[in-house]
């Protein structure tokens, strides 16, 4: 029997619950992994508290991110004993995923642990690094270069935000962190932030076009906010948009399409294609400052993700949350 945290749906009621599980339940896959580390994104908290639409189908064991050992494999590329991790292709959705001791999953969706990081360090970035390594290549794509002028992120006391401050610090860009957190002054400046704007730097105005300030930008809250950064972004620009943690409408108009060539890029990290997962966490291990990502990490036992999931969604946990499953 292992640990795992488990959600059921009953009458139309979503409870979840730390079970004891019989492995032979474990659903088909050719790789079983004993979890080491996983981590608590905001879509893991969203699957918790409400189960739908995260939760695709019942029981569940939610955990959009695990990293640990190959206990059995009948996948070539894997070996019992290899460090391995795992994010998005509908773990914790669709097929019971990373916040329990054990899971078994299909080889592919496995990548080996990137050399130099620890199962904490990789489940500290996890799904959130993931995804704003992403955006980081998006705007690059875009041509967006550390000379072109300030990248504005939102979300910035998030998972998301957090990461994509630290990544582009560090690859020597100039970052606005926007942040409904005055208080997280300190700790944003601490992530290479070079400037902290409150949350109504990106309310709407009115205006289809603001004035152009940043040469790109990364969005986790969508909505009015969204729409605003995309006025904002200076000519030819590029805003990679990921999340919704403000909302889904997007309330645009094409002006900053038509008349600054600015570039909105969508970003998935859920079915991102395996040599482009590849790609981002290379950079990830080489990119990433260990201390920094130290100063985003929180500690937590698998009982304790149960009590922070609602604060996840209230906004009220700084950074990345670890789950510990040692
Ligand atoms: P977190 O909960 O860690 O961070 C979200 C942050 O957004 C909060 O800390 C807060 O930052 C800000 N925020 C929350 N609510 C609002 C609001 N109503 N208006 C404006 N800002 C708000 O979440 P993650 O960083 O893990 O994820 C962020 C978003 O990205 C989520 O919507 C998530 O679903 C999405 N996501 C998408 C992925 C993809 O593949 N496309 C992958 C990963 C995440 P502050 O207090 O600093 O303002």
């Amino acid at each position: 029997m292992f640990d795992a945290l488990m959600i059921s749906r009953a009458d139309g009621v979503v409870t979840t619950r730390l079970e004891q599980v019989d492995p032979t339940a474990l659903p088909e896959g050719d790789v079983t992994v004993e979890i080491d580390h996983s981590s608590l994104n905001y879509k893991d908290a969203l699957a918790m508290t409400r189960g739908a639409p995260v939760v695709r189908q019942f029981p569940m064991i939610p955990g959009i991110d695990l990293a640990g050992r190959v206990l059995h494999s009948d996948d070539p590329v894997h070996r019992p004993g290899d460090q391995v991790l795992a994010t998005g292709w509908g773990l914790g959705e669709r097929h019971w995923g990373g916040l329990a001791r054990m899971a078994r999953l299909p080889g592919r969706w496995l990548l080996p642990q990137p050399a130099g990081l620890s199962a904490r360090q990789a489940m500290g970035i996890g799904t959130a690094g993931f995804t704003a390594m992403l955006c980081v290549m998006s705007l690059e794509e875009g041509g967006v270069t550390p000379t072109s002028g300030p990248i504005v992120v939102n979300g910035a006391g998030g998972g998301v935000g957090g990461m994509a401050i630290m990544l582009l610090a560090q690859l020597g860009y100039q970052v606005a962190a926007v942040t409904g957190r005055p208080q997280l002054h300190t700790y944003l400046t601490g992530l290479g932030a070079t400037e902290v704007l409150p949350r109504d730097t990106l309310s709407p105005t009115g205006k289809v076009l603001e004035t152009a300030r940043w040469a790109g930008g990364i969005d986790v809250v969508g909505g009015e906010t969204l729409a605003t950064m995309c006025a904002s972004v200076q000519y030819g620009g590029t805003v990679a948009a990921c999340g919704l943690a403000g909302g889904l409408a997007l309330p645009l108009t094409v002006a900053p399409f038509i008349l600054r060539g600015i570039r909105l890029q969508g970003i998935d990290s859920v079915m991102c294609p395996r040599p482009r997962r590849m790609t981002a966490w290379a950079r990830l291990a080489r990119d990433i400052d260990p201390a920094r990502l130290d100063s985003m990490l929180h500690d937590a036992r698998l009982a304790d993700a149960i009590a922070i999931a609602p604060r996840i969604l209230a906004g009220h946990i700084r950074g990345r949350t670890v789950i510990n499953m040692v």
